[in-house]
């Protein structure tokens, strides 16, 4: 293991990978700079590989602090808080922290802080109850025709608002068990209706080639199953793991969707546009879902430049969220005005394809509920009275 600097790692177990030798994507100068000055023994050929990334993940304070000035509110110890939620970061991702400002953006997204631990009212472990419309583990049927497949509970990244932490995390592997997916598959095959599977967890695409094939198989089997999508931050955190020999293997189970999650204009680099190019090359349409994160990307500007970029990448800008309620999220949520200003800022200032939907997964299971600002201010005998994008008031004769 390498290890200048003494960055600390936890081993990461991988299951056995029956691909070739490593097809990865570029590194850019950036990398290629970090790379030198904290993993000074470790190859191109090593950083490039996914699997030596995963298995280099930063995951104690000690190591992170060999790469970044951690303030005195940063990063927590287990002592203290023992069961929280852990830290995990990728080398690559860690690369592009800006290593002084603990209010720097990407920094925030993932570095743990003391606000994590204050509860305010209305939050929740579960705050979309997911737990309560799961028919079968790992199985979520929320919605008529489709569901929610959580094949793992294991991230490369850990997230600091993430809806899931109550189970993301507490597998400190990439091993799977596919035989726990049974149940949920026998599920899904008894339950004609549902014919849109979202794979998700944890990150899907933390699997290894062989293992993601076999389940992307079986669903593929089931007759009325029209449409597979994978929910991912991979791409962003991880880009390394979009190898050629994978996106290969999901050509063959088209149609494959993806959805990204994305955060910052500062996330798109020349890596992450390699990776998604890939998936895009092979007709994987990719959506993109945003976090309206206060003090991260909660202006104007910086939701316009993460949907153009996306827009540059391929990407359709799919949802901006407001933020789940978790227990100890306060810091990172916006009022529901804040996500209106940035529909507002966008709509008619831009291309349409670059607007989102800003919605609220309603708390309690109440499914996505779209938000709007308010276009339609009235209603006379004449028709709806209208406001276009500059503010202008416009009547439609609606007989
Ligand atoms: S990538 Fe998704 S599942 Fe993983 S920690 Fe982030 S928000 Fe949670």
């Amino acid at each position: 293991m390498e290890t200048p600097l003494a960055v600390e790692t936890e081993p990461v177990e991988s299951e056995e990978i029956s691909e070739p030798p490593l097809l990865t994507i570029g590194c850019s100068a950036r990398s290629k700079e970090f790379m030198k000055r904290f993993y000074p023994e470790a190859t191109l050929s090593q950083w490039n590989d996914w699997r030596w990334q995963l298995s280099h993940g930063i995951t104690t304070a000690n190591a992170l602090s060999k790469i970044i000035t951690l303030s005195p509110d940063e990063c927590i110890s287990p002592d203290v808080h023992p069961g929280a939620f852990p830290l995990r970061i990728t080398p690559y991702y860690a690369s592009l922290i800006d290593p002084q400002d603990p209010a720097h953006s990407i920094r925030r997204t993932v570095v743990p802080t003391q606000d994590e631990f204050l509860s305010s009212p209305g939050e929740c472990q579960d705050p979309l109850g997911e737990d309560d419309h799961s028919p079968v583990p790992g199985l979520v049927h929320r919605y008529p025709d489709r569901v929610l497949f959580l094949v793992t509970r294991f991230c490369s990244t850990f997230c600091r608002y993430c809806t899931r932490s109550r189970m993301v995390g507490r597998q400190s592997t990439t091993s799977s068990s596919p035989s726990r997916w049974s149940d949920a598959i026998e599920y899904i095959q008894n339950h004609p209706e549902v014919r849109d599977i979202l794979i998700s967890g944890g990150d899907p695409l933390t699997l290894p080639d062989d293992v993601l094939e076999s389940l992307i198989r079986r669903l593929r089997r089931i007759p009325h199953v029209e449409m597979i999508r994978i929910g991912t931050k991979v791409p962003v955190v991880l880009p390394q793991r979009i190898t050629l020999s994978l996106v290969k293997m999901l050509k063959k189970y088209h149609p494959i969707w993806m959805s990204l999650h994305i955060t910052h204009p500062e996330e798109l680099t020349p890596e992450m546009q390699e990776a998604t190019a890939r998936l895009a090359d092979v007709g994987i349409p990719l959506g993109s879902q945003t976090v309206l994160l206060k003090g991260i990307n909660d202006s104007v500007p910086v939701i316009k430049s993460l949907m153009h970029g996306l827009l540059r990448f391929r990407i359709k800008p799919y949802y901006l969220y407001q933020c789940d309620p978790i227990t100890g999220s306060s810091h990172f949520r916006t009022p529901v005005s804040k996500g209106l200003e940035m529909i507002q800022g966008l709509r008619g200032h831009t291309s349409g394809y670059a607007v989102p939907t800003y919605a609220i997964d309603a708390p309690g299971g109440g499914g996505k509920v779209p938000l709007l600002p308010e276009y339609v201010i009235g209603r006379d005998k004449d028709g709806i009275i209208l406001r276009n994008y500059e503010g202008k008031i416009f009547r439609y004769p609606d007989i």
